[in-house]
């Protein structure tokens, strides 16, 4: 009689830096997604993720609502740039973006509950509801 050995599969948890860069990977790519600098209107190849709130603040980190689509120049190179001068940048975001930017206000002062399931589930919903809306532009 042959013993058959069977394994137990255990499934792994994934790190919580593993998380994190996901979490990351999925925002800059639903921000990016806009593909139009939406400081100066630019169009050019390479699109950047800027937070409104630094991205030290976790609880607004991975939340779309934080998050502007930038070109490289107005993001950090051109003099004025988002960096260089966050007070002008929400400024501008405050006049574009009024509900956003009440939303991040209020939003900014609370604790963060370390629970990257709820961020991955949320950035997963907003990717199918923005690939639901390129569909709908074909
Ligand atoms: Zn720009």
């Amino acid at each position: 009689m042959t013993r058959v050995n069977i394994k137990r599969v255990k499934v792994k948890k994934p790190k919580r830096s593993t998380l994190k860069n996901k979490c990351d990977d999925m925002w800059r790519e639903l921000v990016r997604v806009k593909g139009i600098c939406e400081w100066c209107g630019k169009r050019t190849g390479q699109m950047h993720a800027h937070h409104v709130i630094g991205r030290t603040n976790r609880t607004l980190r991975w939340d779309l609502r934080n998050g502007v689509c930038l070109d490289a120049g107005c993001h950090k190179m051109n003099a004025g740039n988002a960096h260089d001068d966050p007070i002008a940048f929400l400024k501008w975001f405050e006049t574009t973006r009024p509900e956003d930017y009440e939303y991040i206000c209020q939003k900014k002062n609370e604790l963060w509950d370390k629970d990257y399931d709820k961020v991955l589930e949320y950035l997963n919903i907003m990717e199918v509801e923005s690939e639901t809306k390129k569909m709908s532009k074909l």
